[in-house]
């Protein structure tokens, strides 16, 4: 499988070039093509594979063919990230393979100042990376809505639910419109991950590397 194989909007293949990524890896080749069909996926992949491109690839290319203003105070991808490390690693990643399409992105994490996260959603943002908690504490300063989330990604969903984060994320879903697509991925699946990934997903395609 190469790149171009998948039918990828043109500004999404000429940031990969200029990236100087030559083909995909295992998860990208398994994931991208029904992601971009709209289908929902539940993948099972560390850190290292790939699997942030995986994601971010097949969302710039919906957005792409889709433009439409971001609602205020809203964002149209919410991906959702245990550690601010992770969440700045993808918020830059969106940036790098959307360096020539109009897209907005930020990120939101906890430990910082919120005004200025606030500042940052008030127009609204197309892709949103966020922490659950700090995500959590947007929405009820009302300075942040999910009823416009077009795409929902969980990241590291194992780490998420070992750093606590279950109840603040079953509350984050809760407010999602029910028509959405959901790109779940862990790095690995234990029963309590499964049945999650089967309450959030519809009809999921599951990868794995
Ligand atoms: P990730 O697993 O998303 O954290 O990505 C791991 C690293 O692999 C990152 O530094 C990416 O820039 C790089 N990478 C991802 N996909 C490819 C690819 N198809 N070819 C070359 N490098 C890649």
């Amino acid at each position: 499988t190469q790149f171009t194989d998948f039918g990828l909007a043109q500004p999404v293949l000429r940031a990969l070039e200029e990236a100087g990524y030559k083909s995909p890896t295992p998860i990208q080749a398994q994931a991208i093509a029904p992601a971009m069909a709209g289908r929902d996926l539940c993948g099972i992949a560390q850190t290292g594979t790939g699997k942030t491109a995986a994601f971010a690839l097949p969302i710039l290319h919906r957005l792409s063919l889709a433009p439409k203003r971001a609602p205020r105070r809203g964002c149209r991808v919410l991906v959702l990230s245990p550690t601010r490390e992770l969440a700045s690693q993808i918020a830059e990643s969106f940036s790098d393979y959307g360096r020539h399409l109009s897209l907005t992105n930020t990120v939101v994490f906890g430990g910082v100042t919120i005004s200025r996260q606030e500042k940052a959603l008030a127009n609204g943002v197309d892709i949103l990376v966020a922490t659950p908690g700090r995500l959590m504490d947007l929405v009820e300063r009302r300075s942040l809505t999910l009823e416009a989330v077009e795409i929902l990604v969980l990241d590291e969903a194992d780490q998420m639910l070992d750093l606590g984060f279950i109840h603040a994320l079953k509350r984050i879903v809760k407010m999602l419109p029910k028509e959405r697509q959901s790109l779940f991925f862990s790095a690995t699946m234990p029963k309590n991950i499964a049945s999650l990934a089967d309450q959030y997903l519809r009809d999921p395609v599951q990868v794995a590397v």
